[in-house]
């Protein structure tokens, strides 16, 4: 069989050992080197380009139904759960907690549940939107499995690495949330970040006000392709009496769009974290719809 490996950033350095595995199976094996945000971005053109029979997904599990043979290894990392032993003190004034956690992770949650459980914490675990698959799973842009439990916990715990996964989850939430972090045996409360978040949000929506050309990003990402919405809000921009063109690219660059310099703001149907973790990366307003929509009310108003 001809196969087409995909990594995402952090699981690249193991490529080699895994395309070994798979020839002495007998397969043909190949590996993308390009770079991978996440199961909404499969090298499904890339391995049509190669003929092969199927393309191997690392570390995610399935985002959204792919019109081609992908196979999804989710990567279990088992991390040092000692930590959770210093969060009682930070976590003393609440009983009702809601956890979360990665994928990579997600094995090791029902052994959260169970050590905050016998610690005499009530423990609760939501479901996610669906782009997530498993309870108390969440994603850069799912995090149901925290917001569906936000009315009757006190507070979150998030389990796991790095900031990008829980702050999603800190935006879409109310509750105090404390991000565990194993790797870097670092705690933190990131409430704080809910307010720049908001402020940021504001910022681009205003400094959007005499906007009028407006560039509509479309991915071609098979999980972040979203069209009919690019052409709702080309058409809600155009209506209010401005220009619209919607923009296609694969992975989006910056300094291209910086480039397009007939355009006054960017609206981003792809990824949502793009308009929120990269708005510095580019010299225009960079808004995700609901503040494209927001931007067009306040306009009405006026
Ligand atoms: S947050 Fe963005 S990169 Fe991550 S899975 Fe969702 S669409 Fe993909």
């Amino acid at each position: 069989m001809k196969i087409l490996l995909q990594f995402p950033e952090g699981l690249k350095q193991h490529a080699l050992k895994h395309a070994k595995a798979l020839e002495k199976e007998r397969n043909e094996v190949f590996v993308s080197a390009t770079p991978s945000f996440g199961a909404c971005d499969l090298a499904i053109e890339e391995a049509k380009a190669i003929g092969a029979d199927k393309l191997v997904h690392f570390g995610h599990n399935e985002f959204k139904k792919a019109n081609f043979n992908v196979e999804y290894v989710p990567y279990e990392i088992d991390a040092d759960m000692s930590i959770l032993d210093n969060s009682l003190d930070m976590l003393k004034e609440y009983k009702k907690i809601g956890i979360v956690t990665t994928v990579q992770h997600l094995h090791q949650l029902g052994q959260v549940k169970e050590f905050y459980s016998r610690n005499g914490k009530e423990i609760f675990i939501g479901k996610p939107y669906g782009f997530a698959k498993a309870h108390g799973q969440i994603l850069g842009c799912d995090v149901g499995s925290a917001s569906t439990i936000d009315s009757i916990v006190e507070c979150f715990v998030y389990f796991g690495g790095g900031l990008f996964h829980p702050l999603g989850a800190v935006y879409g939430t109310t509750k105090p949330f404390l991000s565990i972090d194993p790797f870097i045996k670092k705690m933190e409360w990131l409430d704080r970040y809910r307010e720049i978040h908001s402020k940021a949000s504001k910022g681009k929506i205003m400094r959007s006000i005499d906007a009028r050309k407006f560039g509509i990003l479309v991915s071609t990402k098979t999980g972040q392709h979203n069209m009919n919405l690019a052409k709702m809000l080309k058409n809600i921009i155009e209506s209010n009496g401005n220009d619209a063109a919607i923009l296609i690219g694969d992975t989006f660059d910056f300094y291209s769009l910086d480039n397009m310099l007939e355009f006054d703001a960017f609206v981003s149907t792809a990824c949502p974290r793009i308009a929120t973790d990269d708005i510095d990366r580019v010299r225009k307003p960079l808004m995700n719809a609901n503040e494209v929509l927001e931007l067009m009310k306040i306009r009405k108003q006026e």
